[in-house]
């Protein structure tokens, strides 16, 4: 089991050093950069478990940043940018983040994206606990099954929750879960997510009492199993 080792890129220093506070008190460690000009290559080291990387920096950007240690490295990032509509815009770049929080955001706030993302990782080298599947989807069946018990969902429910549940974490806005789920099915429309969505949470809270979706403000959904 090892210590979460967390690479924080931020220009602010004050927001940068309260970050690592928290994330100390979490039980992890944290080196911090506060610009942009060294990052792909600190990050790149294989030092780290995970990435917090602002959007706007000096020396290179975190665009820039994320797209560059994509190419070879698939380290998580949790991306922060000043402006909600930013976020709209990251994720129609596609640039891989595995999730982006909007500032001014609370320490605990990042602390639990933190966490989250690190026990979707696969690696249980890192010392936190990897959850257990309750949700099973059968593609073949059209079916859902939630701590074994059927869901009894409609077809566009399925598409939905399986278009979301195959990118744990990642966040999808409107548009891309309709092009996902439907993509062939031109009488659904962007706030009929919203309707689809709302079902699927009532019936897995009815089965199961779990919602693992979460609504991401002012973007879309993403899903938390
Ligand atoms: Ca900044």
């Amino acid at each position: 089991m090892k210590t979460p080792n967390i690479l924080i890129v931020e220009d602010e220093t004050d927001l940068a050093e309260v970050v690592r506070d928290y994330l100390i008190a979490a039980g992890m460690t944290v080196d911090m950069l506060f610009e942009g000009t060294d990052a792909i290559a600190t990050a790149a080291s294989g030092k780290y478990d995970l990435l917090v990387l602002d959007l706007m920096l000096p020396g290179v950007d975190g665009l820039t940043i994320c797209r560059e240690l994509r190419k070879t490295s698939d380290l998580p990032i949790i991306m922060t940018t000043a402006k909600v509509e930013e976020i709209d815009r990251l994720l129609g770049l596609e640039m891989g983040a595995d999730d982006y929080l909007c500032k001014p955001f609370s320490p605990r706030e990042l602390v639990a994206r933190v966490r989250a993302v690190l026990r979707r990782r696969p690696s249980n080298e890192i010392g936190l606990p990897v959850p257990d599947t309750r949700l099973l989807i059968d593609g073949d069946k059209w079916r859902a099954t939630l701590d074994g018990a059927d869901l009894d969902l409609t077809r566009r429910e399925f598409s939905l929750l399986a278009a979301l549940a195959a990118r744990p974490g990642r966040v999808f806005s409107r548009d891309q879960l309709l092009s996902l789920a439907f993509p062939d099915d031109t009488a659904v429309f962007d706030r009929t997510v919203d309707s689809h969505i709302r079902n699927l949470r009532r019936k897995m809270n009815a089965v199961g009492e779990w919602d693992p979706i979460r609504s991401v403000y002012g973007v879309g959904y993403a899903y938390e199993g």
